[in-house]
């Protein structure tokens, strides 16, 4: 039988080790339901959960609130919205209390003197005309004069079909402006026209993808497994969906066999009581979804299925080191 120590060398075995011990426990927080932007194909405001339940407005019960979520077990606070800087103090009742990541459209700068090792994740999709199209700006003009060079930034490249052949250029700016890129694929959950994936074209960029790998590995955190998985949605033969999802909220979760998932995940919307479904759009068809954290999810659940040569199982380590890096669990 196949054992983690009989596949490994040392160095991996080393590697194996040290994200074996991490026993990540997240959770996501709708910090806010309003946004400086309205990007077309936002799952949040597509999916109405900004509409879901009314903003708690009261900071001493956001204090509160994490303080249970803490007790809990809940190790990695993800805050998103809305634009979750639009309210800091809540974002700093999390930062005191819990190792905290904050995603953000990168428009209103974090104070560093305030949050000064808070990991950002700052969302970019696309070259300035996919954004312009599809967010009304080039953020990133604004966002990488505000963040270039710090050490605890990273831009969340939303890739989209236009995007192919296109990738080098945005990844050199990111590289020039000193800070690391992770990419991800866009759901088109508005349907905007030319913003769907074909087929054809999620293999091509599967192959951009690893060519930028192979050329930028100081700037992109990403693995070619992930790549894979990503844009072929398959997982040993298995398709992703509602029945594999890992990250599906626990209290409501009534799948029948449970599939492997995020142990006590919960997405909470911001009155603190209500929970959305997913970590992603209420209302997606899970059948279409490319969300790159469920999937970097599914495979991290997933060690045993790994467990089977060398080679799947340094897989299956490379996506837990992304996801840890890009979290800040481990460097980068
Ligand atoms: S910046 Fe983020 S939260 Fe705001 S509209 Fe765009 S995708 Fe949605
Ligand atoms: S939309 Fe995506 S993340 Fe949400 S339950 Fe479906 S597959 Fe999972």
């Amino acid at each position: 039988m196949n054992t983690v120590s009989s596949l490994l060398d040392k160095e991996w075995y080393q590697r194996y080790k040290q994200i074996s011990k991490l026993n990540i426990r997240s959770s996501i927080y709708d910090v806010t339901n309003r946004c400086n932007l309205r990007c077309k194909g936002c799952f949040f405001f597509s999916s109405d959960e900004h509409k879901a339940a009314p903003e708690e407005m009261d900071i001493h019960k956001w204090e509160d609130f994490i303080d249970r979520e803490k007790e809990r077990g809940v190790n990695l606070a993800i805050l998103i919205g809305g634009e979750p800087t639009l309210c800091l103090d809540r974002v700093e009742a999390f930062y005191k209390r819990l190792p905290t990541f904050c995603a953000t459209n990168g428009q209103i700068k974090v104070p560093r003197d305030r949050f000064p090792d808070m990991m950002l994740g700052v969302s970019l999709w696309g070259d300035e005309a996919d954004e312009q199209t599809l967010r009304g700006k080039d953020t990133f003009s604004i966002s990488s004069k505000y963040y270039a060079g710090d050490p605890h930034v990273y831009y969340l490249y939303t890739l989209t079909p236009r995007q192919i052949g296109k990738t080098e250029r945005i990844i050199r700016k990111i590289s020039d402006a000193g800070l690391k890129v992770h990419m991800q694929l866009l759901s088109n959950d508005e349907g905007v026209d030319g913003f769907s994936w074909k087929p054809d074209e999620l293999e091509t960029i599967r192959f951009e993808m690893d060519d930028m790998l192979d050329n930028y590995p100081d700037t992109l955190i990403s693995s070619k497994y992930y790549h894979e998985i990503i844009t072929t949605g398959k997982m040993f033969g298995t398709a992703f969906g509602w029945n594999e999802c890992p990250s599906v909220t626990q209290p409501l979760d009534s799948r029948d066999p449970r599939p492997k998932r995020l142990i006590e995940f919960i997405r909470w919307a911001s009155d603190l009581k209500t929970m959305h479904r997913c970590c992603t759009s209420e209302t997606r068809d899970c059948s279409t979804c490319k969300d790159g954290a469920a999937h970097m999810s599914w495979v991290m659940v997933n060690k045993r299925a790994h467990i089977r040569t060398a080679k799947d199982l340094q897989n299956w380590i490379e996506v837990y080191e992304m996801f840890a890096k890009l979290y800040q669990f481990i460097p980068w």
